[in-house]
């Protein structure tokens, strides 16, 4: 991977400031749930808002090409690698509070994984997240991507989210709140920008009783195990298409099984496209293309990507 000066000058510039976060030459593949992809030049981990604060002060004196991640359960990141900064919350940005039990209200970290979110809401009886058990993604990619499922998505759980823009201009930069309807949440969508870190999220939940809210869990955790594959994916491929579900489509056009390499249509779910030991992001995403063309031609319907696909030669949606 060729780095360019002010990228070298940028890792300098944090390593100097946050040694103990900073990595060179770390890979995508440990950084997605497909456990694909190629080196990124800078990676920073990030413990506090001290340490986000510096990292947006050097992104804004250097400029770099800027991805947030998660827990990368919706990135399929190129072979190619990321010649920019990639950023991961973690120590207090795990953080998760009960602010008031009636009416309900809770507080977690952008890097708090929703599974956790789920049970540990359920163990405290307060009701509403449950259905988060089943999305292994974290709050800030939630936010980002108004995640849902069994019938729930963010955008009716969410009251508001703490944004920080690593390249805005105010200063000293500050995560400042904003109201779940300034976000603009729709079918898998925010107006959230790749340089815009979710810190923390606020939550509204009702009492109920713990052991009814974990039989929930427990149930939404049974139907997933039934219906979905484990394995390296990134969950749905595609969006489902206005009155119909993308899986289905798939399967009429008879592509389950399908492989492209070592990336294969999953037989217990259509939309969920498995990476095998040794498949590659252009196995991914040669996969993805050919499964839109059968489709296309065997229905008419032209299926979108919810994956956010990142890296040097994947037009980096998701990525400045
Ligand atoms: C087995 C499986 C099942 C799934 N089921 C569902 C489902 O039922 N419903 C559903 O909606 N999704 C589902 N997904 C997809 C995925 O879990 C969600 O999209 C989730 O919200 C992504 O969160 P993440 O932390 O992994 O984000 P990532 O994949 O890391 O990133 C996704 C996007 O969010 C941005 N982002 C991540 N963290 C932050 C942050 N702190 N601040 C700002 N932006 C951020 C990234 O830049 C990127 O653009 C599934 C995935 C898998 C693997």
């Amino acid at each position: 991977m060729n780095v360019s000066a002010d990228l070298a000058s940028l890792a300098g510039d944090l390593r100097d400031r946050l040694p103990d976060a900073t990595t060179g030459n770390a890979s995508f593949a440990d950084l997605s749930t497909y456990r694909v992809g190629g080196p990124v030049a800078v990676l920073v981990r990030v413990r506090g808002v001290d340490a986000l604060v510096t990292v947006a002060e050097a992104a804004r004196r250097h400029q770099p090409r800027l991805l947030v991640t998660g827990r990368g359960s919706n990135l399929l990141m190129s072979d190619a690698g990321f010649s920019g900064l990639v950023v991961v919350l973690e120590g207090d940005f795990e953080a998760l509070d009960v602010l008031e039990r009636s009416p309900g209200a809770l507080r977690a970290g952008g890097a708090v994984p929703l599974p956790v979110l789920a049970r540990r809401a359920a163990a405290a009886g307060l009701s509403g997240l449950e259905f988060y058990v089943g999305i292994p993604g974290s709050v800030g990619g939630a936010v980002r991507m108004n995640a849902g499922g069994h019938g729930r998505e963010t955008v009716e759980v969410l009251r508001r989210a703490w944004v920080l823009d690593l390249l805005g201009e105010d200063e000293p930069p500050t995560a400042r709140a904003r109201d779940v309807t300034e976000l603009e949440l729709g079918y898998r969508r925010s107006n959230l920008q790749p340089s815009e870190v979710v810190t923390a999220a606020e939550f509204a939940v009702s009492p109920d009783d713990a052991a009814a809210c974990e039989a929930r869990v427990a149930e939404i955790v049974r139907w997933r195990r039934e219906h979905q594959p484990g394995g390296q994916n990134a969950g749905s491929v595609f969006r489902n298409p206005p009155g119909d579900s993308a899986g289905r489509l798939i399967e009429a056009a008879g592509l389950k099984g399908l492989r492209v390499g070592g990336a294969v249509v999953s037989e217990k779910h259509a939309n969920f496209f498995q990476a095998e030991a040794g498949a590659t992001a252009r196995d991914v995403l040669d996969l993805v293309a050919e499964v839109q063309r059968r489709v296309a031609k065997a229905t008419g319907v032209e299926l979108v990507p919810e994956l956010h696909v990142v890296g040097d030669d994947a037009g980096d949606q998701g990525a400045r």
